[in-house]
């Protein structure tokens, strides 16, 4: 196994960069420019400018280490094995980012006549297909910009959809308890109010719970299939049908699609709207905020509430052609115009390479991958539901614990070892959790790798806990008050001299 290299041998602190106004030097330069060729201009008024700009004097090597040096200390798939639960972090190929800058497609404009973009117009069509193939529903729209922005649309067309019925009285949400904490979120901010459905012991949903909160106020349910917990509910299509009885609809947060693509549809176990998270399951890379696309999948008696625009082909003089349109009740625009073109070429890119059977053999290799890690960790980890997982797995570090040593510093020391922490404290429902989430793109090396590590880390909690409590050791900066950076962030570099 890789070890972290040695705190004695001043690595870390070797790896701590010198801010580049500490390398300023008087005089020193880093660009040539040319000789004036064009008559010089008057400065503008004197009290406009600035008497000292204090900018670093460097060379061009010490300005390009310094940045690849910065750009070095992140975390990123591209450097690291990077298991944060829920959240897909598989490798992206390159040639789509190749195909998202062509000029057709980067340097095309929102507002450009719409018959000099029916390339790109084309594409939205197919990839509105492919995904309502993959969900298994009748329609699609692209527009929403993010998966939690899919939830709101959602949630919106299910009122869309009762308020169109006359159904005035169903102002109730049920959202298990296992939910991203984007899906009540987005039930409250559609102005209803939540019910929260437990979970059995086994982490299926509570049938018996579900069926006594199942009234006629009930609006719909919002689930995550497979749950956070990383499980297939066992008794999703009874789920569906309680829901159904009552009159609610059924909306499936399939941020979670990485498990699921070919082998099973959520419109076939009965739901009614889905939400694919395009930049997680379909490739583009993501983190920190974006760019993403959650476009919306619905079954056909919604297809009249989806957001603003969708794409449509109409036949002009026997030539296919398309355009954008407003179906006809629709909830809205949902942004100043089409979705993130960019993260949806991305994912047609990825569709069409992998194809069906490529696609299926992700969903498989990535729950194998999960359930190898489940196999080989057990033994250390306490695993709160004993069964099969799918694309994640999520252990809790409750004997860890007793110990006092917590999830959080089981992350931190995996940092050491050159391995992204995976997601902690979600679900919410499982004491210190540790939600890992391998994907398919990741070699039985590295999975290796991170289980000697994982299984070090956990004999380091029983005989050295005090490594794990100040871990990481080996990082350009060690613990942070993480409460202090996000409220006090130090972003500026300050002339504390003068
Ligand atoms: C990531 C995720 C979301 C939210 O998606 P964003 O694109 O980050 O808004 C919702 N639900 C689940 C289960 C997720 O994993």
């Amino acid at each position: 196994m890789r070890q972290p290299p040695g705190e004695e041998s001043g690595l870390c602190r070797e790896s701590g960069l010198t801010l580049l106004m500490d390398q300023s030097r008087p005089g020193r330069v880093g660009a040539s420019l040319p000789e004036l060729d064009v008559p010089p201009q008057e400065l503008p008024p004197d009290d406009l400018l600035r008497r000292d700009l204090p900018l670093p004097e460097v060379s061009e090597p010490e300005v390009v280490r310094y940045f690849t040096r910065l750009s070095q200390m992140n975390f990123s798939v591209d450097t690291n094995f990077y298991p944060l639960g829920s959240c897909t972090m598989k490798y992206n190929p390159k040639w789509h980012d190749d195909v998202a800058a062509m000029p057709g497609m980067a340097d095309i404009h929102p507002l450009q006549p719409e018959e000099t973009v029916q390339g790109s117009l084309e594409l939205m069509y197919r990839l509105q297909r492919y995904i309502c193939e993959i969900a298994g529903l009748a329609e699609s729209s692209l527009s929403t910009l993010a998966g939690a922005q899919g939830e709101l649309a959602g949630v919106l067309m299910m009122r869309a959809y009762h308020l169109d019925r006359g159904d005035r009285q169903r102002k109730v949400i049920l959202i298990p308890d296992s939910a991203h904490g984007t899906n009540p979120a987005s039930a409250a901010m559609g102005g209803f109010s939540v019910v929260s459905i437990p979970s059995t012991a086994q982490g299926d949903m509570d049938l018996e719970a579900l069926s006594s909160a199942a009234s006629p106020e009930v609006a719909g349910l919002m689930i995550t299939l497979p749950s956070t917990l990383g499980l297939f509910d066992r008794h999703i299509r009874e789920i569906c049908q309680i829901v159904h009885r009552c009159g609610g609809l059924v909306y499936g947060d399939g941020a979670n699609m990485n498990a699921l693509l070919g082998k099973v549809t959520l419109g076939a176990l009965g739901f009614d709207i889905v939400h694919l998270n395009l930049h997680k399951t379909f490739s583009t890379p993501h983190g920190g905020g974006g760019p993403g696309a959650g476009p919306v999948c619905v079954a056909q008696h919604l297809a009249q509430f989806l957001p603003a625009p969708v794409v449509e082909e109409f036949r002009s003089t026997d030539e296919r052609c398309y355009r954008f349109a407003t179906p006809e009740q629709s909830i809205g625009l949902a942004g100043a115009f089409h979705g993130n073109f960019g993260v949806l070429l991305r994912a047609y890119c990825y569709i069409r390479s992998m194809g069906k059977a490529g696609l299926r053999q992700a969903s498989e290799d990535a729950v194998l991958n999960a359930n190898y890690l489940l196999s080989r960790l057990r033994d250390v980890y306490h695993l709160p539901y004993d069964r099969r997982c799918m694309h994640e797995v999520v252990f809790s570090a409750r004997n860890q614990k007793a110990g006092g040593v917590r999830a959080l510093d089981i992350a931190k020391r995996l940092l050491d070892f050159g391995i992204h922490p995976p997601t902690m404290y979600f679900p919410l429902t499982v004491e210190e959790a540790l939600m890992i989430e391998p994907t398919e793109t990741e070699s039985k090396e590295t999975l290796d790798y991170f289980i000697d590590v994982m299984r070090q880390v956990a004999k380091e909690a029983q005989e050295k806990p005090e490594v794990l409590k100040l871990a990481p050791h080996h990082t350009p900066v060690s613990r942070l008050d993480e409460a202090k950076a996000a409220r006090q962030p130090d972003l500026r570099w300050r002339n504390r001299k003068g």
